[in-house]
């Protein structure tokens, strides 16, 4: 690609704007993406962390399932944490419709209610898992690219990621997961 790449941050509802400074930093343009002629104009996409049900209701609400299945078809997808969510292919605990981008299943809130949120190390960058979903099931051509306490928590399959976890609150930029997904997006 000869133009420079633009990242469209699905801005319904969730952290959106932490993510302008990781993108530009990792050499991309960011805009924050909720119509369908937003969603044609940018070269990639990430789904950000929030609340799946809300955001859910707010896309079947403001009718954007269709635009956005077409779009996250043909281009590359980053879901984060309740992105993660929306991009599987099944959801438990409890069941909910989703996008089936990624052959996953997740399981909602998956550390439990008490212990909701830490901070963990993943290949040496702090990151902050919020109420995270975990990964219970992988299907094939889905690689782990990293593990934490024995639960993949961040996957590749092409050039569409997940992370049950949030880069973006670190305030390091960018973090070695913007890093990696632009590069896929560029590489195209
Ligand atoms: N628990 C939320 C959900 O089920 C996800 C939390 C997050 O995105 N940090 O949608």
């Amino acid at each position: 690609m000869t133009h420079p790449v633009t990242i469209g941050v699905l801005a319904l509802q969730g952290a959106v704007q932490p993510h302008k400074s990781h993108i530009e930093a990792a050499g991309a343009a960011f805009r924050a993406v909720k119509t369908p002629e937003d969603f044609a104009a940018v070269d990639a996409f990430i789904l950000p962390g929030g609340e799946s049900t809300t955001m859910l209701k707010l896309i079947e609400n403001f009718g954007l399932w269709d635009s956005l299945l077409e779009n996250f078809r043909k281009k590359p997808i980053w879901g984060i944490c309740a992105g993660c969510i929306l991009l599987a292919d099944t959801v438990t605990d409890p069941a909910q419709k989703s996008f089936g981008i990624l052959p996953i299943t997740v399981r909602r809130n998956g550390y439990g209610r008490q212990i909701d949120s830490h901070i963990a190390d993943i290949q040496n960058y702090p990151v902050s898992f919020i109420r995270a979903p975990i990964i219970t099931k992988i299907g094939p051509g889905v690689e782990t690219l990293a593990a934490h306490e024995g639960d993949p928590v961040w996957l590749a399959q092409g050039k569409n990621m997940v992370t049950t976890f949030h880069p973006e609150l670190t305030l390091e930029y960018p973090s070695p997961m913007h890093r990696l997904f632009i590069e896929g997006v560029k590489g195209g």
